[in-house]
């Protein structure tokens, strides 16, 4: 953490700018001296600075809900963004392909098409075709892919004694899936309700909860990988007391996994620091995309796991492996590949902001997403509802998308000059 630095007191909550600490909210007490101060912009780092430094203490939201710790002040600045990225998310209205089909003499059991949901089901989704690929008895097994899914299921089938090979055009981090937001978010995107069979919940269920076992087992490592982190969800006006609308009617299936979780809190306004009056907050697993990416990479390698660069042009080309099982974890490619229109594209892209190690938190607001990562601050807009991006396959950055999803969350730092 860095040092502690220069205090303003405004009240109880707090905010560190850079390495200066900000204590701000009693919220009320906050805004009548904002507004003395001529409003929220004046309250600026300068006049700060000569306050002697010492860490804010938390404060409890209500009694008996968890305080919120001094939250680092992101520098939402344009200036600040080190890269923009796209990603298509691999959306099947039935959900993920899992089946097996002959090809030749090979046995290929498919793994693709898990939408938005790919990092955080792809541990279940791995035992699901790992244990259909070794049903037969076959101890060497070939994987297409080596995204979140494709290495997960090598790494799945080493575990239970197979010996693996990767067969892929693009290896992480080249791949789609490193270009990811990096939350668990197992039932984003992940089929439509009217499309999904009668049986997909429950075996969204099995894997849902399986992958959330796996994930606990890469906490606490170096790097941090995988680590729980909270997320305040701001708005200017009350929730709405019905369901928002979606037009095309997604999946939703948290209910079944309600137990997985914390519940989330409702903040009053004191508790925290940001300047729209409703917070919500929830703590979620988050993946450090670079480093759990990595970490896959060489325990995969390590356990003997091999990786060759290859592209297949059609399934025929299949026939070239020496492996009589294949798992085809190759994502929006394989609507190529396997001509499988059922594949569409769900357009996301992501502004990365330099990383601060005091953002340890993410923001949702006006549908705008911000999430500290060690590698990266994600700036994301999402949209009104998950058809944000829907079939479209444009993977060409738009800068003016990024520098107003920015501005969007710029607007909850009043007090970081622009
Ligand atoms: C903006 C955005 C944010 C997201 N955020 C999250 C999130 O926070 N949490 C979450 O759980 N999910 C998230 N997702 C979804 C997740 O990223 C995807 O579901 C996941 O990346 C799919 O992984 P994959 O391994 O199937 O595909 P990919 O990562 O695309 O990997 C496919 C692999 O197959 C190879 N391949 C493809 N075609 C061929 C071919 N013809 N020959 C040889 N090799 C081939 C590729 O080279 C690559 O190695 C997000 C997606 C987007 C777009």
């Amino acid at each position: 953490m860095p040092p502690p630095g220069p205090v303003c007191t405004f009240g109880r909550g707090s905010f560190r700018v850079n390495k200066p600490v900000i204590a701000l909210t009693e919220r009320r007490a906050f805004l009548r001296t904002a507004a003395a101060a001529g409003g929220l912009s004046a309250l600026g780092l300068a006049g700060c600075a000569t306050t002697q430094a010492s860490p804010a203490a938390p404060v409890l939201a209500k009694p008996g809900f968890r305080p919120v710790p001094p939250l680092g002040a992101l520098l939402a600045k344009p200036d600040r963004i080190m890269g923009i990225t796209v990603c298509l998310r691999p959306f099947r209205a039935a959900g993920p392909r899992l089946d097996t089909e002959k090809v030749g003499d090979k046995l290929v059991v498919h793994n693709y098409g898990h939408g938005g949901s790919g990092w955080s089901l792809s541990w279940g989704s791995a035992n699901v075709v790992v244990k259909k690929a070794l049903s037969g008895g076959e101890k060497d097994v070939a994987i297409i892919g080596c995204g979140a899914l494709g290495l997960t299921a090598a790494i799945t089938a080493q575990r239970a004694g197979a010996r693996v090979t990767i067969y892929a055009k693009e290896r992480m981090p080249e791949v789609r899936s490193a270009r990811a937001t990096g939350v668990w978010s197992p039932d984003s995107r992940i089929a439509l309700a009217s499309a999904a069979s009668p049986d997909f919940p429950a075996l969204w269920e099995e894997m849902c909860r399986a992958s959330f076992r796996t994930y606990q087992s890469y906490l606490g490592l170096p790097g941090s990988p995988i680590e729980w982190t909270d997320r305040y969800i701001l708005r200017d006006n009350p929730p709405p007391t019905s369901p928002a609308t979606d037009p095309m009617g997604f999946a939703h299936y948290e209910s079944r996994v309600h137990d997985l979780l914390p519940r989330s809190e409702t903040l009053p306004p004191q508790a925290h620091p940001f300047p729209a009056p409703y917070a919500r907050r929830l703590s979620l697993p988050m993946f450090n995309v670079q480093a759990f990416g990595r970490l896959l990479m060489s325990e995969f390698l390590l356990a003997g796991g091999r990786i060759e660069t290859v592209e297949f042009n059609a399934p025929a080309d299949l026939a070239r492996l020496k492996e009589k099982v294949v798992i085809n974890c190759t994502g929006y490619g394989a609507r190529a590949l396997w001509k499988d229109e059922t594949v569409v594209p769900v357009r996301g892209q992501i502004a990365w902001l330099i990383p601060q190690a005091e953002v340890n938190y993410g923001l949702v607001y006006k549908g705008v997403s911000m999430l500290g990562r060690r590698d990266g601050i994600v700036i994301q807009k999402n949209g009104a509802d998950e058809s944000w991006g829907y079939n479209d396959a444009n993977e060409t950055p738009d800068r003016a998308e990024a520098e107003a999803a920015l501005a969007t969350i710029a607007s909850l730092y009043p007090q970081v000059p622009v």
